[in-house]
């Protein structure tokens, strides 16, 4: 384990809306929503080259420009480049790094991670990619290392066997319809490891807005999400400050060190702060999104090779 992890604001920026992901962003907006962001308290910035083929590292390279280095944490990814692009090899992960480094205009990243470590072979993430980021940490170009995934136990596994990783980062297992994370959260304390949630609105499927095709949710999900969605507008409220309130009230209660939302415009920037200064969710209200759920609890998807699915 290298230096300890500083403790960061609750509710970081997931950078991978500034690839385009969800659609179209302009360089002024993003601009805009780095900026407000850090002016509102946000010091946690997670991106990837794979979130828009490394359009979100160019654009947030960009847009943190000129913000003194010390007022942010920034995290980036390695080993995935395109849907199905896939490289853990020691030469390119080290690589990898550069190139981050240069789009993000940084000397230093701050944690840098596996990406989605299921789709290759277990091996290859022990014996070429943690290797290498070993490595770019000996020399000074990164600080933490980490793995990120869906599968939790999965990640968990890797892990255990690694025995020395400084962050995990689960994405879409900490959310109203799912708690698969928090079963796994005493263990990976245990181990020292700093644990981010990511996607607490599954990846826009718990927003009020239409999916990106991509989305892998299977139909029985979003028919919850979409009833969900209409509940609670019934009710005056919103589903995604329901969810964002939620998954920040079980990351306090469970030890989760920063929840990562998506975000690529101020007003949403503004909108998420304003929720999580607001507060734990109406319980009233909360319990009757749960129970929309119920059926479709814990219900996800399957990512990866088969033998990394436990
Ligand atoms: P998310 O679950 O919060 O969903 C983001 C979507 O919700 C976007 O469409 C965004 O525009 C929308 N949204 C945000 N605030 C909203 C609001 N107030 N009202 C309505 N809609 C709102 O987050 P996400 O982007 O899926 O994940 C967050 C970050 O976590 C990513 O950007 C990425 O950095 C990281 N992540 C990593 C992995 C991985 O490593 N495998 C996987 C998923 C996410």
């Amino acid at each position: 384990m290298s230096a300890k992890f500083p403790a960061v604001f609750p509710l970081g920026f997931g950078a991978s809306p500034l690839g385009s992901v969800f659609g179209p962003v302009v360089q002024s907006d993003a601009d805009a929503a780095v900026h407000g962001a850090i002016d509102l308290g946000i010091d946690f910035f997670d991106v990837a080259p794979y979130y828009g083929e490394t359009r979100a590292e160019a654009v947030l390279g960009k847009a943190l420009q000129g913000i003194p280095r010390e007022r942010y944490f920034l995290a980036t990814k390695v080993g995935r480049y395109t849907a199905n692009g896939f490289d853990f090899s020691y030469q390119r992960v080290l690589r990898s790094i550069e190139e981050s480094l240069e789009r993000l205009k940084i000397d230093v990243i701050d944690l840098a991670q596996c990406h989605d470590i299921e789709f290759v072979p277990e091996r290859i993430v022990h014996e070429e990619a943690l290797p290498a980021l070993r490595k770019a940490r000996e020399q000074g170009k990164i600080r933490f290392v980490g793995i990120s995934g869906l599968p939790t136990a999965y990640l968990r596994r890797v892990a255990e066997t690694d025995g020395n990783l400084d962050t995990v980062l689960s994405y879409c297992h900490l959310t109203l319809a799912d708690s698969t994370l928090t079963e796994h959260m005493p263990v990976l304390r245990e181990m020292g490891l700093t644990v981010i949630n990511a996607s607490p609105l599954a990846m826009g499927l718990l927003a009020d807005r239409p999916l990106p095709e991509w989305h892998p949710a299977p139909e029985a999900l979003r028919l919850a999400a979409e009833r969900a969605v209409a509940f609670c507008q019934a009710q005056g409220t919103s589903l995604p400050k329901i969810a964002l309130q939620y998954a920040l009230s079980e990351a306090q209660r469970c030890g989760v060190a920063v929840t990562l939302t998506g975000m690529r415009h101020i007003d949403e920037v503004r909108q998420n702060v304003a929720w999580a200064q607001e507060g734990d969710p109406a319980p009233d209200i909360l319990h009757a999104v749960q129970a929309i759920f119920s059926g479709v609890h814990n219900l996800t998807w399957e990512t990866g090779l088969p033998e990394n699915r436990p």
